[in-house]
C-alpha cells in the first residue's frame, strides 16, 4: 500500500515547507520533492497544512465517577477525537486500592478492546504505595509500556493520595525512568470550604467554582514542584488553569526543576461566569480545577507562548446535562466534573491561538502533537513527520469557517460546552498508520483498527529541561 500527499504544506513543530509525503505501509516513507510515486494513490493536499496527528495526552473514557459513567467510550471518543485532528490519545487508567496494578490495566484494555479507531496507551494512577504496587512499579514499566503514574493531589476519600504516597511515587518513578503527573488541587481545604458552603446552604453550581479558588490549585502546584525538586525527579501538571499554578511553575522551572505544564482549551476560552447560567445550565461547566475568572486566560495564553506551558490536554471527561449533570441539582458537589473536549481542543488552539496571533504555527503542532509525544515516550513513532515516523496526518483546511454544536459534534454527549463558537481551521482528512480514519469529513474507519501502544521510559535526551534562567 503506497499513497503520496502532494501540494500540501508541511507543518512540524520546527518547520513550514511545500514538499510531498510518501507513505508505504504504515509509516511515512519519504519527506522531499519529486518523490518515486509509481502505484501510489496520489492525495491532494493543495491549499491545506499538513500536520502530524494530534495526541491528547489526557482522556477519560468510559470512567467510573462522581456515581455514574462518563459518556464518551472507547468508541464515540476515539471517532470524535479523529473528526478533530487527533490520531492517539492517552486515556487515565484508574487503579483500586488494595487489587492489583494489573487488574486495572486489564479493565481498562476491556473496555478499549475493538473499539477504538485511532492509536491508544494509558497512563497508571497511583493512590498508595506498599510492598506489593513497588513490585509491580517496575513490571508495568517494562511489560505494559506505561511509563507515566497519576497522582491526585484532590478529590478527598476518592483519589487524593497523601504527601508520602506523592513523594513515594516520585522517588520511585524516578528511579524506573517514568514521569510523575498531578491533580493539583488542596482536597482537604477543597472539603473544607465545601462543607461550609452546603451548611449555608449555598448549593447552586457557581459555589463548585467558589469552593476550589485559585489558591488551593497554586498551593497544590507549588507543593508537588517542591517534593519533585526534593526527589530530583520530574513532574507533569495536569490541567493548569491559573495564574497562581503558573506561578509556581515558572519558579520550579527557574531553579532547575523538572516540571512540565499542561493547560486545556476550556481554561483558555471560557470562564467561571458560565457556572452562573441560570436553569442550572452552569452545570455544563463544572469541572476541576474550575474556570477562572477572565483574567486568568492571558496568563494561560502567555505561558503557552513562552514555553513556560507545553502542552494542551483535553481532559475529556464527558457526562449528558440530561440525565447524568443533574444528580448534583440542588448540591453541587453531585455534580459530576468533567466536560467534552477531546473533538474541538485542535481546532480551537488552531483558530484562537494561531488565527489570532497568539502562538506561532509551530509552536501550536508542539503543543497538539510533538511535544506530548517527547514527554510521553512516543517520539519520533508518533508526533512529527519524518522518514520511518508513522504515518499519523491530519489535512487541515486553514481557512474553513464552522460554528461548533453539539447539532454536529462526533462526541456521544448532549452538550458542547463551546456551542456556537465561531471557528477558523478544519481537519479535511486525517489518517492513522497510512490508513484514512477520516475521508473529506467523513469517517471510513472501523471501530477495533486502533492499537495499543507501549511507551518508552522519559528521556532526557529527548526532553532537555530548558536552560535554567538564573537572575
Ligand atoms: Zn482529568
Amino acid at each position: 500500500m503506497r499513497k503520496i500527499i502532494k501540494n500540501g504544506t508541511i507543518v512540524t513543530a520546527t518547520d513550514t515547507f511545500k514538499a510531498e509525503i510518501l507513505i508505504e505501509n504504515e509509516k511515512i516513507k519519504a519527506v522531499g520533492t519529486d518523490l518515486p510515486s509509481e502505484g501510489a494513490e496520489v492525495i491532494d493536499a493543495n491549499g491545506c497544512y499538513v500536520f502530524p496527528g494530534g495526541i491528547d495526552p489526557h482522556t477519560h473514557l468510559e470512567m467510573p465517577f462522581g456515581g455514574t459513567v462518563t459518556k464518551d467510550d472507547f468508541e464515540t471518543g476515539t471517532i470524535a477525537a479523529a473528526f478533530g485532528g487527533t490520531t492517539t490519545i492517552i486515556d487515565f487508567c484508574l487503579t483500586d486500592k488494595g487489587k492489583p496494578l494489573k487488574d486495572a490495566i486489564k479493565t481498562w484494555h476491556a473496555k478499549s478492546k475493538d473499539k477504538a479507531v485511532i492509536d491508544y496507551s494509558f497512563h497508571l494512577m497511583i493512590s498508595e504505595i506498599n510492598e506489593n504496587v513497588l513490585k509491580e512499579i517496575p513490571k508495568v514499566i517494562e511489560e505494559d509500556g506505561i511509563t507515566s503514574f497519576k497522582v491526585f493531589m484532590a478529590y478527598k476519600n476518592v483519589f487524593q493520595a497523601d504527601d508520602e504516597t506523592l513523594f513515594h511515587t516520585l522517588v520511585t518513578a524516578k528511579e524506573h525512568g517514568a514521569l510523575v503527573m498531578v491533580h493539583a488541587e488542596n482536597g482537604d481545604v477543597i472539603d473544607y470550604l465545601c462543607k461550609k458552603a452546603l451548611e449555608e446552604g449555598k448549593t447552586d453550581p457557581i459555589y463548585h467554582a467558589l469552593t476550589r479558588p485559585p489558591e488551593v490549585e497554586g498551593e497544590a502546584t507549588g507543593r508537588a514542584c517542591m517534593l519533585t525538586g526534593l526527589a530530583n525527579a520530574r513532574l507533569y501538571v495536569v490541567h493548569v488553569s491559573c495564574a497562581q499554578a503558573v506561578g509556581k511553575i515558572i519558579e520550579a522551572r527557574n531553579n532547575g526543576i523538572q516540571v512540565y505544564g499542561e493547560t486545556c482549551p476550556q481554561y483558555l476560552l471560557l470562564d467561571q461566569s458560565a457556572l452562573e447560567k441560570p436553569d442550572f445550565e452552569g452545570a455544563k461547566y463544572v469541572w476541576s480545577p474550575p474556570l477562572r475568572e477572565k483574567w486568568h486566560q492571558d496568563v494561560l495564553w502567555n505561558a503557552l507562548k513562552n514555553g513556560q506551558l507545553q502542552t494542551l490536554g483535553s481532559d475529556q471527561c464527558s457526562f449528558d446535562f440530561k440525565g447524568q449533570k443533574d444528580l448534583g441539582k440542588g448540591d453541587f458537589t453531585k455534580i459530576p466534573n468533567g466536560g467534552p473536549f477531546i473533538e474541538d481542543r485542535v481546532s480551537v488552539l488552531f483558530s484562537e491561538g494561531v488565527k489570532k496571533g497568539r502562538i506561532t504555527l509551530n509552536q501550536f503542532v508542539d503543543i497538539v502533537s510533538t511535544k506530548n509525544a517527547k514527554l510521553f515516550g512516543l517520539f519520533p513513532q508518533k508526533g512529527t513527520i519524518a522518514a520511518g515516523s508513522d504515518a499519523d496526518l491530519v489535512i487541515f483546511d486553514p481557512n474553513a469557517r464552522r460554528t461548533i454544536s453539539a447539532k454536529t459534534h462526533h462526541m456521544a454527549v448532549d452538550y458542547n460546552a463551546f456551542e456556537g463558537m465561531e471557528i477558523t481551521g478544519e481537519p479535511i482528512s486525517v489518517l492513522s498508520r497510512g490508513e484514512f480514519v477520516i475521508r473529506d469529513k467523513k469517517l471510513v474507519a472501523e471501530p477495533g483498527r486502533g492499537r495499543y501502544l507501549k511507551r518508552a521510559k522519559f528521556s532526557q535526551e529527548i526532553e532537555a529541561p530548558k536552560q535554567v534562567v538564573t537572575k
